[in-house]
Order: structure tokens, then sequence, then C-alpha cells
């Protein structure tokens, strides 16, 4: 089945930003609401902040020596921001360390993990290391999924603005089919084209102006550490290493550990193409780990049985973030295992 897609946003609001911290500004004033956290708390669903107030995380981490950046705009016009640690002036042969969150919408204890993870680096010295942070790297399915926690609708939210799965549409093996883009392809949609959306056109254009040597996906659910390839069964060259990494977080992650395997048999063996973690190893030679934050937050009720908010996101995201932050913080630090 062919997604539907609307054309792209002018070219003008595309690219990077010049003056950033405006832009933020302005996307905190557009969205500025309530609390959400206390909304969601009531409901059993986790104090978990919206999309207004990871804005002003956003802010908060610029203000205490993050260096912000803008790189592009989604969709519908939302920035696109990424928070700068390290040098101040990196070069671009620096290694650097990405991280990414929030490329599926609804998992939301992956932005709460990223932002205890950037708290902890404003403390390190990075010594000859760059990292670059994208906590909300689709922030039109954020914005949708704020809106329907207000206005309690239980709806299951995947893709960006225009239908597309943002972690299929990286240009690597793109467009691969299985058996469940078959069975379920409006799930499972990677866009026109490799890259044809504007979220992962920021990213690899901000990208290929750096030497990425480390990147961290953070998604969620299921409780893994998984690490390429998600296209096939065959290990990596450098398998064994990405091994020893994923098995040094999954330990630490949690009190029971996180499995940690190969993305393609965490998928049942199934191929998948258009991944940011094989996009990430592939084309820039990164040593690449995705974290399944949590293993869901099922429960017994029947919010949380029916709401697909409360599948992803843990009620208690603090205790998650805090041990997940802390199990990956030395990767992406750019230690040795
Ligand atoms: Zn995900």
């Amino acid at each position: 089945m062919k997604p539907q897609v609307e054309p792209l946003p002018p070219p003008a609001a595309a690219g990077p930003e010049p003056d950033c911290h405006a832009a933020l500004e302005r996307a905190i004033a557009a969205h500025d609401r309530p609390p959400l956290g206390e909304i969601l708390a009531r409901r059993g669903l986790g104090p978990y902040r919206g999309y207004s107030a990871m804005l002003r995380e956003i802010r908060e981490l610029a203000a205490s020596g993050a260096r912000l950046e803008a790189l592009g705009r989604s969709v519908q016009g939302e920035p696109l921001l990424a928070l700068c640690f390290g040098a101040r002036r990196p070069d671009p042969s620096m290694r650097t360390s990405v991280i990414l969150s929030g490329l599926h919408p609804m998992e939301w204890i992956g932005i709460e993990t990223h932002f205890e993870l950037l708290r902890r680096l404003l403390a390190l010295d990075l010594r000859e290391r760059a990292v670059l942070a994208v906590p909300v790297a689709n922030p039109d399915g954020v914005l949708r999924v704020d809106r329907n926690l207000r206005a309690g609708r239980w709806r299951f939210v995947r893709h960006n603005a225009r239908g597309v799965d943002l972690n299929r549409n990286f240009d690597v093996r793109w467009g691969r089919r299985n058996h469940w883009t078959r069975l379920v392809p409006w799930v499972v949609r990677p866009g026109p084209y490799p890259a044809s959306e504007p979220e992962v056109g920021a990213v690899a254009s901000a990208l290929s102006r750096r030497r990425v040597d480390r990147a961290l996906s953070l998604h969620s659910f299921g409780g893994a550490v998984l690490y390429p390839s998600a296209y096939s069964l065959l290990p990596v060259a450098d398998a064994a290493e990405h091994r020893r990494w994923a098995r040094h977080v999954a330990v630490r992650a949690a009190a029971r550990a996180y499995r940690a395997l190969p993305c393609a048999w965490y998928g049942l063996g199934l191929a998948q193409g258009g991944l940011e973690l094989d996009w990430l190893h592939e084309r820039h030679g990164a040593l690449s780990l995705l974290v399944e934050c949590s293993r869901g937050g099922f429960g017994p009720s029947p919010q949380r049985l029916l709401d697909p908010f409360a599948w992803f996101n843990p009620p208690r995201p603090a205790e998650t973030a805090a041990r997940i932050a802390a199990a990956v913080l030395p990767f992406v630090a750019g230690s040795e295992c």
C-alpha cells in the first residue's frame, strides 16, 4: 500500500535556523499549556511532562551550559532542536556522540530518559568529545500525543504529520518489506523515498558535518538493548564490541537485566529497513545502540490496558530514567567498555 503523503513544506522552512533561541521561545509561547503531569498522574499514567514543558526543559538545559541549535523544521513548522555539549566550537574531526529520542512519538519514557542523561552530561568533562542530542525528534507526533492525552482520547500514534514512520525513513536498506509491512502497512510506513521527511533530513544534514562514532536512540518498550543490524540475521563486522556495550547497559538498566541482542533477532528475524540504528552504524561507522526503555507500562486497570500511552510508558518515569541514564552515560561519554 502506498502511503498518502502531502507535499513538503516550502523551502524557506528547511535548513538550520539562524536564531534558534527565538524559535524556541516562539514555540514555547505557541504551545503554552497547563502542566500535563498532574492530569496524567490522576489517571495513573505517571507524571510525564507535555510538549511545552519538554521545550522548557530544553531551554533550561541551554541556560545551564548546553549549546542550542535548530536543525530545521518539522512538517508542521515546529523547530527541530538539538543540544550540543563539549567544545564550544567543535571541528568536524572531533569525535561526536549522537542521542535521539521521540522518533516514535508515544515513547515519552525515552524523552524523559534523554533529559535525565543530558543533566548528567552537564556535570561531565567530555574532553575531546562532542555530544549532539535531539530529545524531540518528531515534534508534530509528540504534539498530537499531547493533545490526545489532554482530551482523554485513547489513540495510538507512531508517525509524523504526514503519516510516515520516521524510524523507517532513514537512507539505509530503505523500504525493505517483511510480513509486518504487508500485514499492517498503515503502521510501518517508510515514506515515498529515503529521508523524504524533513525531520529525518534535518538530522542527516546536521550529522553530515560531524565525525559520529557513538550513537544512542531511546525508544520503548520491550526492556532490551539492541544493536545492528535490523535488516539481517548475520552479525555485523564489529558485533563483538556492540555486544559488549549492549550487555554493559542491559545489566545496569534495570534490577532484572534487560535483553541484549541484534535488532533483527529482537524483531523475530524479520528484516527491517530504514532504521536510525543501521544508518548511524553503516553511514557513519558509529557504535550504535537502541534502548527499548522499560518493559512497558501494562497494568491491571482498564485505563492502563486500553490507553496506548500506558503500554509504552511506565507509571514511575523518574526511576526508569535515572537507571537507564546512569547505564548509558559511559557509552555516550566515549569511555571504553
Ligand atoms: Zn520506537
